[in-house]
């Protein structure tokens, strides 16, 4: 049983709900505060996808089970061009556990974890601000607003998983390099079809000037994301339109920290690193990065933790901008050559393979503590 370091996560995001759970299951007793009054609203979710290797990490909290049961398995992506099928990957493959993406709204996912923690008697202390953190002194001493009044808790870690524009990076020093931002606004449309779609197909249509994905939250309910702000006027008009639920359009820079760690205040998820969502990485990354931390924790390996995750973020941010400029350079000629060579290069059994494990992000590596995952959900 470990001891009992004072630990204060700030953020509840599906980051800092992930840190809790994984410190929680390992006998720790962290502090879990949020600025906000509730998880993510369901219809206003940013992340839909969530990747095998999250489904593994989550497999020991029996976090897996209720995600699988809540979400809609994704285990296709279909090219488009004009309206035409024109190649198609399918994500089983032998020999990876969870080989598809997971497709639920992060306020699901948020909920989920939230449950979960509360089986630990955990609860999230919600409009609960961090407004502070001194880190002069023997310890951390975090101030803590609720309710108008400050209280100051002196904290062995502080965990920063309070988003991109983390008070915790801020008040650590810590730098968030990188101002790169794409030059165009992108945009989702989430919306209630007319007519119910295939669940199980991500469909991703090339445009003269970009691309827009179909992503099914179920066989009704789709994302359309594009790199075209006006979403809705490149809709094909074969998927009409029922509800728009929600739409929101979003501009995208790459950054990143140089180390996750000063101190006692360790980085995780948006705080730490920020990118295009081209690949659904970022929430994903996010609760690897916190399942680390915890690992790391136990095993009093916390010095390695920055470095062990630094090569994840960068690789990942290279990932997402040639993901993204893939989509943004797209040009007519281009997506001739696309849809001419692709049906012919995905036949190739290693092509395939590569494309497979950059989509379900099994490019990081398989976490030491939980072994050989299980074959298929
Ligand atoms: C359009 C879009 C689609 C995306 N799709 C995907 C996808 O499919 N898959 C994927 O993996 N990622 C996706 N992402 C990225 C994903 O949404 C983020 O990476 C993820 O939300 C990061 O989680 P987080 O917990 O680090 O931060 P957040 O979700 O931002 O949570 C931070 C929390 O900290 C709280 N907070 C902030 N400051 C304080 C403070 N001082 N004190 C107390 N609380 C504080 C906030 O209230 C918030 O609840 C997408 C992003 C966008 C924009």
């Amino acid at each position: 049983m470990p001891g009992e370091p004072s630990i204060l996560i700030v953020g509840a995001g599906p980051v800092g709900l992930t840190a809790a759970l994984e410190l929680a299951r390992r006998g720790y007793r962290p502090r879990i505060i949020d600025r906000g009054s509730g998880p993510t609203p369901e219809h206003e979710s940013r992340a839909l996808g969530i990747h095998g290797r999250t489904l593994d990490l989550l497999q020991t909290s029996g976090v897996t089970q209720a995600l699988i049961a809540a979400g809609n398995r994704v285990d296709r992506i279909e090219i488009r061009r004009r309206g035409r099928a024109v190649a198609q990957v399918e994500l089983a493959m032998p020999g990876i556990g969870h080989s598809c993406i997971l497709v639920l709204p992060q306020g699901t996912t948020e909920r989920i974890l939230e449950q979960a923690l509360l089986a630990f008697e955990i609860a999230v202390e919600r409009q609960t601000e961090c407004t502070g953190l001194d880190l002069n002194g023997p310890d951390a001493a975090a101030s803590v607003t609720h309710n108008g009044v400050t209280e100051t808790m002196h904290c062995d870690y502080v965990l920063g998983a309070d988003g991109a524009h983390s008070t915790v990076r801020e008040a650590a020093g810590i730098a968030f390099a990188g101002e790169e931002t794409e030059p165009q606004t992108f945009g989702l449309v989430d919306a209630v079809l007319a007519e119910p779609v295939d669940p199980a197909r991500f469909v991703m249509n090339l445009l003269p000037d970009g691309a827009l994905v179909r992503i099914p939250i179920n066989d009704r309910l789709v994302r359309y994301i594009s790199n075209r702000p006006d979403v809705g006027t490149v809709i094909p008009d074969s998927e009409p339109v029922g509800e728009v639920v929600w739409s929101s359009s979003f501009r995208i820079a790459y950054r990143h920290v140089e180390t996750f760690q000063s101190g006692p205040v360790f980085l995780m998820g948006d705080a730490a690193h920020v990118h295009s969502p081209a690949g659904g990485r970022g929430m994903n990354l996010g609760m690897e990065d916190a399942a680390w931390f915890a690992w790391a924790l136990e095993e009093n390996r916390l010095d390695s933790y920055s470095a062990d995750r630094l090569p994840y973020a960068v690789r990942t941010l290279k990932f997402s901008r040639a993901g993204t400029g893939q989509i943004t350079g797209a040009t007519r000629f281009r997506n001739s050559v696309a849809a001419l060579l692709a049906p012919w290069l995905l036949r190739i059994p290693l092509v395939r393979r590569l494309a497979v494990r950059n989509i379900l992000a099994l490019d990081t590596p398989l976490p030491p503590w939980i072994g050989r995952p299980e074959i298929e959900a």
